[in-house]
């Protein structure tokens, strides 16, 4: 198609997108290439304009001119049942709307978050007006995170007491119409890193089933909670390590061992087929970030690893009611100062990567594993908490600086040394406020990392949760090949994963974007 006022491609997703002049052309990604009888492909781009924007003209397919009428303008007021039918074919992708109307009792909604109050978890909300924030951060839903066997009773690590059965009373006291939980205590946890092992070793997986997973499902059964709409974020951080860290220079023992036993694929199936069975849990598999598997290498295989745990263990693919990504990560949600192409890509910062912001990796991630299997009507939820980067070292335009490296560095709002850096990451600020449909195909910008609560630490530090100093939360250390062996750039002095961490709470603050009202 061509820009009729200079309008300017910045980056495009689910195809290779290039502009010369004012014609842009897009090619197919080598999965989307082949495209059934009435069938469809969803593209997006973001672009820059000045003056005016004028709608794109002469659209055209494999050298064809397409002919058919404009597609009608986006109605002035969201769209619901009452809006008009649109006078041709509607856009492949809808634009963000408000809700449905909801369904029958005992069938779940399109989009759990769609005009719903997310739950406010006190535990943490009390931590963070402690901290020093503002109310307009402290009422905000973060999630609860499930993180050992224990915190079913008393609650997880660090400030947080309150158990399961807790969080679901006090949602119903708040007339919430959807609580955040994480499940997360797999048989060799972490199996990469050393800041968040748990509890259960590598072979435990039937007392991850009997003595986590059923005893959750026994309390989220109860009717007395059958109105609340559940999301479960499942097991973050685990099958993307089957994908990247069980061969080669980053990887380890465990991974190994994890990947062979099936303990990952198979804790997760039973865990999506057992909460997926009641009516009100949406789960949410967690899908790492576009700094982890952006890459050709990892993408697609790792949408494959997701759909054979989702078929593990009794579950199949409904039981996934959409994914995760940028779980307690700091990647970027958009770079809005640097187009991705053949010419950037060779920077050291985005190396290769097909994607350098969660946003359009999560919307290409999103056909990816439709077309691995997984249903067309899957939603992304993305972490907002920590990846606003903020703050006096935010870049106000791209640079122009002729070495490229230079220029992508200077051009970059994510601002950390490497985007395989993920304790305690110094310079970070809170990032987009939670929201419902914010973009297509992302159903929401969720807070799953509590703000405030730590990544981790390399300090050795006795406890009871399996947690390990971490080299990665060490600001002296020089880093490994999951990292391209550089500095971790984490901040000093970080307690346990989990535990509360006062100064990067109030840095997180300072660093907010959008900023804080
Ligand atoms: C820790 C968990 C903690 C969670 C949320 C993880 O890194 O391992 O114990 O609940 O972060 O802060």
């Amino acid at each position: 198609f061509t820009f009729p006022s200079g309008q300017q491609l910045q980056q495009g997703w689910n195809g290779r997108w290039s502009q010369s002049g004012s014609t842009v052309t897009v090619s197919n990604e080598s999965w989307n290439g082949n495209v059934a009888a009435n069938a469809s492909v969803n593209l997006g781009f973001l672009g820059s304009w000045n003056g005016s924007n004028a709608a794109p003209t002469s659209f055209s397919v494999n050298g064809v001119a397409c002919n058919g009428a404009p597609p009608s303008p986006p109605p002035s007021s969201p769209g619901g049942p009452s809006s008009p039918p649109p006078s041709s074919p509607p856009p492949s992708s809808p634009p963000p709307s408000s809700p449905p109307p909801p369904p029958p009792p005992g069938q779940r909604v399109d989009n759990p978050y769609a005009g719903a109050k997310v739950y406010v978890n006190p535990d943490w909300s009390a931590a963070a007006q402690r901290g020093g924030a503002p109310a307009s951060i402290y009422n905000q839903p973060t999630a609860v995170w499930l993180d050992r066997i224990a915190a079913i009773h008393s609650g997880s690590a660090g400030e947080n007491t309150m158990s399961l059965e807790d969080h679901l009373n006090e949602a119903l006291n708040q007339n919430a119409d959807v609580i955040q939980l994480v499940i997360y205590n797999l048989p060799g946890r972490d199996c990469a890193a050393l800041a968040s092992n748990g509890e259960l070793g590598p072979d435990e997986l039937e007392r991850y089933k009997t003595e986590y997973i059923d005893v959750i499902y026994n309390i989220l059964a109860r009717p007395e909670y059958q109105n609340l709409r559940i999301v479960t974020i499942v097991e973050i951080d685990s099958l993307p390590n089957l994908v990247t860290n069980v061969s080669g220079a980053g990887s380890t023992d465990m991974c190994r061992i994890v990947a062979q036993n099936g303990v990952y694929v198979n804790g997760i199936g039973y865990a999506l087929a057992k909460l997926g069975s009641l009516p009100n849990v949406y789960n949410y598999l967690d899908a790492a970030h576009h700094g982890w598997i952006g890459w050709d290498d990892n993408f697609g295989a790792t949408a494959q690893i997701l759909y054979q745990a989702a078929n593990a263990s009794g579950s199949t693919p409904a039981n996934v009611h959409g994914f995760i990504t940028n779980t307690a990560n700091y990647s970027a949600l958009e770079e809005p100062y640097i187009q991705v192409n053949d010419q950037t890509r060779a920077s050291s910062w985005i190396d290769w990567n097909r994607y350098n912001d969660e946003l359009s990796f999560a919307q290409a991630f999103r056909q990816r594993l439709i077309q691995a299997g997984f249903d067309p009507g899957i939603g992304m939820l993305i972490d907002t908490s920590r990846n606003g980067w903020g703050g006096p070292d935010r870049p106000t335009g791209p640079s122009n600086a002729s070495d490229l490296d230079t220029r992508i560095n200077e051009s970059r709002i994510d601002r950390r040394i490497h985007k395989g850096n993920w304790c305690n990451q110094a310079g970070a600020g809170i990032g987009e406020r939670p929201q419902a449909n914010p973009a297509p195909g992302i159903d929401a910008y969720v807070w799953v990392k509590p703000p405030g609560e730590s990544d981790g630490t390399g300090l050795d530090i006795p406890n009871d949760e399996g947690k390990r100093p971490d080299e990665m939360c060490d600001p002296a250390y020089q880093g490994n090949a999951r990292n391209g062996n550089n500095p971790s750039g984490a901040l000093p002095n970080a307690p346990l994963s989990g535990h509360w961490f006062q100064e990067q709470f109030e840095e997180l603050l300072r660093n907010a974007y959008p900023p804080i009202n």
